[in-house]
């Protein structure tokens, strides 16, 4: 007998999955098959952390799927087609991803099928707008966020509701297929693995996701508009993980939110959460149209920006949380503890790497690459960019995070510091960020040994600040169009 096949790929559930909707609508029996194609993906293959939650959410996705997932290793397209002429399969169906290579490849692999016979559909899941629906009205891509989301993604007609999971889903039985830990996802070393202690702050797979939705909506969106920006309040999602994988769909937490956000009277707490949603469909315009973002500054100036030295070993305190500036530390900890790190320090860690440090925005690019569970080649290309100042609607280049200023500010009684860096927790608040600034009391007090039990800064602040500026005039001013 016949069948087809669903090819799962950043759309890891069963609910607001269009390609399943519609391999289910061909009535035939359905493989559904997830290849690990690292070849193809080359430079950007999934980080450490990333694997890590891709095992998990397959053996959930291969749970719902009572036990039918087909799992193959290799380049998708000989993969694909071997796979579909040892079956018989006469269409393959898939979502649509938006990095280069897997345009790249889509694109020839569609014809490869379409060559031998097989038909093959593609649906978008992954966005609320396809990068190519929200265009300026010369036909050309936004640059700048504002007019992308008000005037492009809000004047576009609104996303499709979500559809339910397809009742009485006809499973191709098991084929000869190599089980999930063939693809050796999980980590092996070091001794203990670094993973182990990740899976307490994660419930991965859909089920997971849409708890996490449902958690999200009840106790953190009525207040998100402000509580978003404070790294102790509970007042961001963390889905997105969960986005990435697309273990839910976009559209779902779009609506789901709406609904959620009227009732409370939290108007712009839901405008505000969608906005965000809204970065997330601009970072993926940007990298749909401009593809060389992940390595390449879209304002062309910064190609001769003067970075510093590289300096291995101010690279290694930063990634290790042990810069001597405690938000930063606090933030890059967090990271290495959970595979996530709060937005808000997340543009304070990034700052400081680019500006403090001048060290260039590809050696953060790449560290969050392996660390974030979330890593997304948009979001993180896109964010990377913006911090730099050298991407399409970037924070300029002189605005410069004070470690010290945005710790008191959005950190105020410590908790967030206390958290992650324990060892300075019996400071008092007013010093917490700047603990060189404590008296020898007071850090005998705490316990602190500046220079042993906490490092003393690996920078000034303010002298570090001057030469940013100083070497940011060296890049001449031929910026951006919007
Ligand atoms: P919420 O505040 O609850 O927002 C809801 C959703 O909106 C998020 O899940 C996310 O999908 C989207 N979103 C929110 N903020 C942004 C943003 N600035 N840009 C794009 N989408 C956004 N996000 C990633 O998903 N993957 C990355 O690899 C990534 N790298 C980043 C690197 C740097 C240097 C910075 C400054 C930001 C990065 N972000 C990245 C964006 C942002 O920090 C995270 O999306 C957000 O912190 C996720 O937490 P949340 O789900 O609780 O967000």
């Amino acid at each position: 007998m016949t069948c087809c096949i669903l090819w799962f790929r950043q759309d890891l559930r069963l609910h607001d999955n269009p390609a399943l909707q519609a391999a289910h609508r061909t009535g035939l029996p359905i493989v559904p098959v997830y290849i690990l194609d690292d070849k193809d993906a080359g430079e950007w293959r999934q980080g450490g952390a990333t694997r890590w939650w891709l095992h998990h959410s397959l053996k959930s996705l291969e749970k719902s799927l009572g036990n039918t997932l087909v799992v193959r290793y290799g380049p998708a397209e000989s993969v694909l087609l071997d796979l579909a002429k040892q079956l018989g399969a006469k269409s393959v169906f898939w979502n649509r991803c938006y990095e280069p290579w897997r345009i790249k490849r889509d694109t020839g692999l569609k014809a490869a099928l379409s060559k031998s016979g097989i038909q093959a559909e593609s649906s978008n899941a992954s966005l609320l707008w396809e990068p190519w629906e929200v265009l300026k009205q010369d036909g050309t891509p936004y640059k700048v966020f504002t007019p992308f989301y008000r005037r492009g993604c809000l004047s576009a007609p609104p996303p499709p509701l979500p559809v339910e999971a397809p009742k009485g889903l006809k499973l191709h039985s098991r084929q000869s297929a190599l089980g999930l830990e063939t693809l050796g996802l999980l980590p092996t070393k070091p001794d203990p693995r670094w993973d182990l202690k990740m899976e307490q702050y994660w419930s991965i797979g859909e089920e997971g996701a849409r708890r996490r939705l449902r958690e999200f909506l009840d106790e953190g969106l009525n207040g998100y508009k402000e509580g978003r920006n404070f790294p102790a309040k509970a007042n961001v999602s963390r889905l997105s993980p969960y986005l990435h994988f697309g273990e839910i769909s976009p559209r779902e937490v779009w609506h789901e939110a709406e609904t959620a956000g009227l009732s409370q009277g939290a108007e712009a707490d839901l405008d505000h959460f969608r906005s965000e949603l809204g970065w997330r469909e601009f970072s993926h315009s940007l990298l749909y149209h401009f593809p060389t973002l992940p390595r390449e500054p879209l304002q062309s100036r910064f190609l001769k920006f003067p970075w510093a030295k590289h300096d291995p070993d101010l690279l290694r305190h930063w990634q290790q949380g042990q810069t001597g500036y405690p938000i930063v530390d606090a933030g890059m900890r967090e990271l290495w503890e959970t595979g996530y790190m709060h937005n808000r320090v997340r543009m304070i860690v990034g700052s400081f790497l680019v500006k403090d440090l001048r060290l260039h925005w590809h050696h953060g690019e790449d560290w969050f690459w392996d660390c974030l569970v979330d890593a997304d080649l948009a979001n993180n290309s896109a964010s990377w960019q913006w911090i730099a100042g050298c991407g399409a609607d970037a924070a300029p280049y002189f605005r410069v995070f004070n470690p010290m200023g945005q710790g008191l500010k959005f950190d105020p009684s410590g908790e967030y510091i206390r958290r992650w860096v324990p060892e300075i927790g019996g400071l008092p608040d007013d010093l917490l960020n700047a603990p060189w600034e404590a008296g020898p009391l007071e850090l005998k007090e705490a316990g602190i040994t500046l220079g042993k039990t906490y490092p003393h800064p690996i920078v000034d602040h303010k002298k570090a600040r001057d030469e940013a500026l100083e070497a940011f005039k060296a890049t001449k001013d031929d910026a951006v169009n919007s």
